[in-house]
């Protein structure tokens, strides 16, 4: 017998569900060739909210050691991210006036996409990163990048070896930490005396005004918000003291952390106003959050709706993508090679493969020009207007795109 699960913050037992997504395989293990006739584990995709701190959350069914060491996401293959990083870079690099006596570190720093603007600007510079393959590629375009899980005890490892930062940075990184405790432990340890942490994370707030369900998959074990990220951040003797709203991932946070000792750098009005915002949206009440479920379930119907009614008219559809999104939308949907033909992914480390689960190839995208779809499905739709540029060509036979999420949704 299982024991109750427990909240990964405050330890409350949790016995409320947020949105039971059925049985689901591991979102990045996408199946090469000679596994077809393998079997694939599936594991529960059941989210729940802590009924004391609000934070929702999924159990760790899986080891992150298995999901993280050899990870197939490689930042570098999105133009928006490459963007998104060197606009971040510049704006902290102002705004903290960091220069070359300056020590910038990020955690969970992947193929070095964002460092390597502090790099260029002679700002010293250390990544973290757990994936050993993703590392590697890092430090083939030098950026100095040491390989490890993040957690108090690296934490105390890295400060002796290189020193604390000015800026201590971690991008989508915090929701899919396990032990949030332990990593923030460690930001606490690791940051300068009058250092700033700055962390990008989707917001929940996001998640349940746009049906953004399929964000949910076991990488992500913490859909946060505002006010519980503040919650667990003080715990640990971190006071936020600014926020933004970006719109990364279909709308993130990026959140300003100092030591609760520093006085330097007073409270901006921003906190209040969306702490605000998120207690009007009714995140302090746990009818808010009973209340997405029936919101997936309609979802789940009118994607299915548009699909077979695509189909019956003769028409063929394809996807775009093979992001860890889709394997949530596509298994949880039921949504195989029945409804579409293939997806396709600029990654090479990608193509060549099946997605988990749904058994759809994966092919480059250069087969959408060849095979003329009439629509094509974007599964990151988080990179619509990326997406839809890159492919303007389709247009030529008429082809259309088509959006699942918030409400599925054709576009001329
Ligand atoms: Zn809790």
């Amino acid at each position: 017998m299982t024991s109750k699960p427990k909240c990964r913050f405050c330890r409350t037992d949790l016995e409320h569900t947020f949105v039971d997504l059925g049985m689901s395989p591991p979102c990045q293990t996408h199946i090469e060739p000679h596994q077809l006739n393998h079997m694939e584990p599936f594991y529960p995709l059941h989210a729940w909210v802590c009924g004391e701190c609000f934070l929702v959350q999924l159990e760790e069914y899986v080891a992150p050691q298995a999901i993280f060491s050899d990870y197939a996401y490689f930042s570098s293959y999105s133009d928006s991210w490459v963007e998104h990083a060197r606009r971040y870079a510049e704006a902290m690099t102002s705004r903290l006036g960091l220069g070359t006596g300056s020590k910038v570190m990020e955690v969970a720093s992947n193929d070095g996409y964002l460092v390597q603007h502090f790099v260029r600007a002679g700002i010293p510079c250390v990544g973290i990163e757990p994936a050993a393959n993703v590392a590697e590629a890092a430090v083939a375009k030098g950026i100095p990048t040491t390989v490890r899980f993040f957690g108090l005890q690296s934490a105390r490892e890295i400060a002796e070896e290189h020193g604390r930062p000015d800026l201590l940075l971690g991008n989508n990184v915090l929701a899919h930490v396990p032990d949030i405790n332990d990593f923030v432990s460690g930001m606490k340890a690791l940051l300068g005396d009058r250092g700033v942490v700055t962390m990008e994370f989707p917001h929940l707030l996001q998640l349940m005004l746009h049906n953004q369900f399929d964000t949910i998959y076991h990488e992500h074990f913490s859909y946060l918000s505002f006010a519980t990220v503040e919650r667990i951040f003080a715990h640990h003797g971190l006071v936020l003291f600014d926020v933004e709203e970006i719109p990364t991932h279909g709308g993130s946070l990026r959140i300003y952390a100092r030591h609760a000792e520093d006085a330097s750098k007073p409270v901006s009005h921003a906190v209040a106003a969306l702490k605000r915002k998120e207690a009007d949206a009714g995140l302090q009440r746990l009818e808010t959050y009973a209340a997405f479920e029936a919101q997936v379930h309609e979802t789940k119907r009118a994607i299915l709706e548009f699909l077979i009614g695509a189909r019956r008219a003769g028409n063929r559809v394809v996807g775009y993508g093979a992001p860890g999104k889709g394997n949530t939308l596509l298994n949880y949907c039921g949504i195989r090679t029945d409804f579409l033909d293939y997806t396709v992914d600029r990654s090479p480390h990608k193509q060549g493969r099946y997605t988990p689960g749904t058994r759809i190839p994966i092919l480059a995208p250069e087969v959408i020009r060849e095979t003329r779809p009439d629509y094509v499905f974007i599964l990151p739709w988080n990179l619509e207007s990326e997406i839809v540029s890159q492919l303007d060509y389709v247009r030529e036979w008429g082809c259309r795109f088509v959006l699942p999420i918030p409400k599925v949704r054709v576009v001329d």
